[in-house]
């Protein structure tokens, strides 16, 4: 079955945006099926491997990196995104300083790519969809940011599990180009 064939391809996808914006809690989702349980310590950088298949049977092997509730500054920062290949920029709908904080995330991984090198798939994901009732950033100021920028735009709830498996599918998909 798919998880003992070799894999066709390897991505490395890192996951970043504010503390509680609820990165461990998406990769935890994600790698688990499980929320708020804490699949590892927060303590730095770390990783999971996904087997997934896409349309096409291509074989994928996702190496999902999470930096926990870590704030990452200037060298760090390039140093967690080398290699990349997507990154998950992940901001709270009930909290606009996250996704203000997402914009400037934005800019520094900019910033290490510089102009020349393969720049990674960006994807933006505003997670907590549970609590539309309470969200503050507006849709339109997510898809317009999404937009402007190139990136693909996601909502996910990494607490109900919403949308999180086809998150990453189509980030992959994205990459690979599969259609
Ligand atoms: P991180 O610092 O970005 O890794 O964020 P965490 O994963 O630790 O989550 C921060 C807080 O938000 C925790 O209390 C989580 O239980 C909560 N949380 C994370 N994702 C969701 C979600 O999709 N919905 C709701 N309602 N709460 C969430």
């Amino acid at each position: 079955d798919s998880e003992d064939e070799a894999p066709d391809k390897q991505l490395k996808i890192v996951i970043m945006g504010d503390g509680a914006s609820g990165k461990t809690s998406l990769a935890t989702r994600y790698s688990q099926e499980q929320f708020g349980r804490q699949y590892k310590q927060t303590v730095g950088l770390d990783f999971f491997l996904k087997r997934i298949v896409l349309p096409g049977g291509v074989h994928v092997a996702l190496q999902v990196w999470d930096i926990g509730g870590q704030t990452l500054g200037g060298k760090m920062l390039e140093n967690y995104i080398y290699g990349a290949n997507g990154i998950l920029l992940v901001y709270d709908i009930t909290n606009v300083a996250s996704f203000e904080n997402v914009e400037d995330w934005y800019s520094n991984i900019k910033k290490v790519f510089g102009r020349d090198t393969k720049i990674p798939h960006i994807a933006l994901v505003g997670n907590k969809i549970d609590l539309e009732h309470m969200r503050t950033v507006k849709m339109d100021r997510h898809q317009k940011f999404a937009q402007e920028k190139g990136m693909s735009s996601h909502f996910v709830s990494a607490k109900t599990g919403d949308n999180v498996s086809l998150c990453f599918q189509r980030v992959a998909a994205e990459i690979l180009g599969v259609k």
